[in-house]
């Protein structure tokens, strides 16, 4: 894979826009697709907000911005991932759905193409046995927000080829981020050392020890952290945070370091998801 390898990105969401974002700054054609026409106008509106405000800041030209968006076509086809030689998916953290767009690319692309999730919590196993080819599978793993965050963890399943491990982790390197391989267990590296870094949080929260705010003022001005953990879990969203947990807790058969919240999952029955919501633990209304 190199600068003219046509990447493809499935689910236009946070993840899914900031990938492309990044990919399309590199020069590459991007293909984004999502399900839902609705999901794709905002992730363009939401793009384009983003580039305006490198214009403003001097960090981009309009010439730049203009590229960026130019190389990126927003699509509701799955065909339209038809000339992509390395296809990364980013929707909704459900193993079933997953499956099912995996066996539907693979009718389109190359034999060739590489394929990734950026799944936080799935096995990259479980997914790849929807694959006729699982060997060209594996989990490539970005943070939020995907072009600020500098490490991406590469997860070789237990079918893929050494080649494919390789050949992706250079692309990536290519994009300016660390590379830094997991294996393929709940959680990899990151999200598994974050989850009692949330859990905790929400436990002291709920036992009635102290307000978020309080923690996550104590975090940062004492612990040195750079957000709090109730701040992070609403930029994440509570709907994928609250899922990861679940996901990592059930992995570990139900291992009680990972249990989830109550507090968190009224939260996301509420609707109240965060910032993308306008309210989570803070109103942001
Ligand atoms: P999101 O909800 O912002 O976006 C998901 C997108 O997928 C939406 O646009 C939705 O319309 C689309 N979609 C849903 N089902 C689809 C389908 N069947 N076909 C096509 N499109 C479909 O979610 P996100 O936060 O971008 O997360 C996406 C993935 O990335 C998840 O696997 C998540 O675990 C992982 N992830 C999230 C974060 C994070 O902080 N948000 C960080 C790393 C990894």
């Amino acid at each position: 894979m190199d600068k003219n390898t046509v990447i493809g990105i499935i689910g236009a969401g946070t993840m899914g826009t900031g990938i492309a974002q990044i990919a399309s700054t590199f020069n590459h054609e991007v293909i984004l697709y999502d399900a839902y026409p609705d999901q794709l106008d905002s992730s363009r509106s939401g793009l384009e907000k983003i580039l305006n405000r490198q214009i403003e800041k001097e960090r981009m030209t309009r010439e730049q911005v203009d590229g960026i968006l130019e190389r990126i076509t927003f699509t509701n086809e799955l065909s339209s991932v038809k000339p992509c030689g390395f296809v990364i998916e980013a929707i909704v953290e459900d193993l079933e759905v997953k499956k099912n767009v995996f066996s539907n690319i693979e009718k389109f692309v190359d034999r060739d193409a590489v394929l990734a999730s950026n799944t936080s919590s799935l096995s990259i196993a479980s997914i790849s046995s929807a694959l006729n080819y699982p060997n060209r599978f594996l989990g490539v793993h970005f943070f939020n927000p995907a072009p600020l965050m500098k490490l991406v963890e590469i997860i070789p399943g237990i079918s893929t080829e050494e080649n494919i491990t390789a050949a992706t982790r250079s692309l990536i390197d290519s994009w300016e981020k660390v590379t830094v391989a997991a294996k393929d267990t709940p959680g990899f590296i990151v999200n598994r050392v974050a989850r009692p870094f949330y859990g905790e949080a929400l436990r002291i929260y709920e036992e009635g020890i102290a307000d978020p705010a309080t923690i996550d003022w104590a975090m940062k001005e004492l612990g040195g952290f750079r957000m709090g953990p109730f701040e992070l879990m609403d930029l994440i969203g509570h709907d994928v945070n609250y899922k990861v947990t679940e996901s990592v807790f059930k992995e570990f058969y139900y291992d009680p370091r990972f249990k989830p919240s109550f507090a968190q999952k009224r939260l996301v029955e509420a609707g109240r998801l965060g910032k993308k919501s306008g309210i989570g633990f803070y109103d942001y209304r």
